[in-house]
């Protein structure tokens, strides 16, 4: 099989899982960062892995298909994460009316 490069620049997590997705394919992979560690968005964030946050379909089944391979990645290189699922309050009459829209869907798809 010839020999595969890839190059990938930014090394945030989106740079990140690029290469890693590539690496798995096979790829000898060169990432190049212009920080001497990635100080973006990816060191900043909260660290939620959400997928209930993604509208149906497609983006949901790449959310949870996602939160697969970080559990992967984090077992694999032994990081830490809980599983704790999330709290969700309603502020006002809307924010209520769409938690029990959501909670019904829940109980229709058996989610
Ligand atoms: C406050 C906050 C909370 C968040 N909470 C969550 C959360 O809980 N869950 C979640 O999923 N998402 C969350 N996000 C969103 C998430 O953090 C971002 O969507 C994600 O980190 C973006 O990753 P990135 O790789 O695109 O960007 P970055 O992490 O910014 O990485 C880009 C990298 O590319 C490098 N770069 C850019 N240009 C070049 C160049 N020309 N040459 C070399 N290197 C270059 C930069 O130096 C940087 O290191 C949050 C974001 C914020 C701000």
């Amino acid at each position: 099989m010839p020999h595969k490069n890839a190059i990938v620049v930014g090394a945030g997590i989106l740079g990140l899982a690029i290469a890693r997705s590539l690496a798995v394919r096979g790829y000898k992979v060169t990432v190049f960062e212009r920080n001497e560690k990635c100080v973006g968005a990816s060191i900043r964030n909260f660290g939620m892995i959400w997928p209930v946050g993604q509208p149906d379909g497609l983006l949901y089944e790449r959310a949870l298909r996602s939160k697969s391979i970080w559990k992967d990645v984090c077992a694999g290189a032994g990081l830490w994460y809980d599983e704790v699922g999330s709290l969700h309050l309603a502020y006002n009459k809307l924010e209520s009316e769409v938690i029990n829209e959501f909670a019904k869907q829940i109980k229709i798809n058996g989610l």
